[in-house]
């Protein structure tokens, strides 16, 4: 027997900065009858980012994952400078899978000078994150039909760690007739139960342990639906409890809301969801859990 170790060596993705380019790996695809798979994503890829790449592989025959922070959905004083940007390491990740193409185009590429249409989001967009985020939801509708409108695909890629981008996304797809099935993705989560996200990096040790009580609080809500409480108050008030008791002081909102439109809920009698935002240092983070 010899003593070589066999590896493989994985091919890197095909890196894509232009439309054009994009405009003809979609062209041939199509010509060639495949099915395509848009996963539209920040870059920094985890756990999470990577469940959607799987899913649109099962699903399709060609998945197109598009790397871009884009500099509309962040406000002024938001984190777009300090956001990580780690296209090796993304690529790497996506290799494992191996991913045929990565789309990673430049704010120029995306906006062009002069630029200055917009899609005015749908109502689902001014509670919550819309409500703290002001453009944030502006700036996410409009870059994704963007993608949307280069890559044609027949199926795109949400998490449902961003709860009411998906809701925002759906309703945006229905009211403009955009020709994509919307697939929404279970949220991938740390052994600890908080879920994973590319700002996860930036939390202290302290920070990351109390940062475990977004979970746990949505757990609580979950519980006592289970047990038969029917008052979205008494559920919004065990998720407060939680949050006090982990030391936790900025909190941006505690939310049992419907799961379309998002208004606030007195009583649980169909399906909802909890949503919840709080600021751990500077690390801003949500979660939310689906409930009954
Ligand atoms: P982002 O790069 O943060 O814009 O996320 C890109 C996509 O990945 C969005 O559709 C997110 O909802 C999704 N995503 C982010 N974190 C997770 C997670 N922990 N589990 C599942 N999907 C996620």
């Amino acid at each position: 027997m010899s003593g070589t170790r066999s590896t493989t060596v994985r091919r890197r993705p095909q890196l894509l900065t232009s439309i054009a380019e994009l405009r003809a790996v979609v062209a041939s695809a199509r010509l060639a009858g495949k099915k395509i798979g848009l996963v539209p994503t920040m870059g920094a890829l985890h756990a999470g980012h990577l469940s959607l790449v799987e899913t649109s592989q099962a699903e399709c025959d060609v998945t197109i994952t598009t790397i871009f922070v884009n500099p509309t959905q962040f406000g002024l004083h938001e984190d777009f400078d300090k956001y990580p940007r780690t296209l090796d390491d993304d690529l790497a990740a996506l290799a494992e899978l191996s991913v045929d193409f990565v789309f990673a185009p430049d704010a120029d590429e995306i906006y062009r000078p002069g630029s200055s249409t917009c899609v005015d989001p749908p109502e689902v967009a001014e509670r919550l994150e819309g409500a703290l985020r002001d453009g944030h939801f502006r700036g996410v509708t409009t870059v994704v039909l963007k993608l949307f409108n280069m890559v044609q695909a027949d199926r795109a890629y949400f998490g449902q760690k961003d709860y009411q981008q998906a809701a925002v996304i759906r309703r945006m797809v229905d009211d403009l007739n955009v020709p994509v099935d919307v697939r929404i993705c279970p949220i991938v989560r740390e052994e600890d139960g908080l879920a994973m996200s590319s700002r996860n990096r930036y939390l202290s040790k302290p920070d990351r342990l109390s940062a475990v009580s977004l979970s746990k609080a949505l757990q609580r809500a979950a519980q006592l639906f289970s047990s038969g409480e029917r008052s979205a108050d008494v559920l919004r008030d065990s998720m407060r409890e939680v949050f006090t008791i982990a030391g936790v002081a900025n909190i941006d909102y505690i939310s049992v809301a419907d799961r379309e439109t998002l208004a606030e809920l007195e009583r649980l009698d169909g399906p909802a969801v909890a949503l919840v935002a709080a600021r751990f240092g500077k690390t801003r983070l949500i979660d939310n859990c689906l409930i009954g």
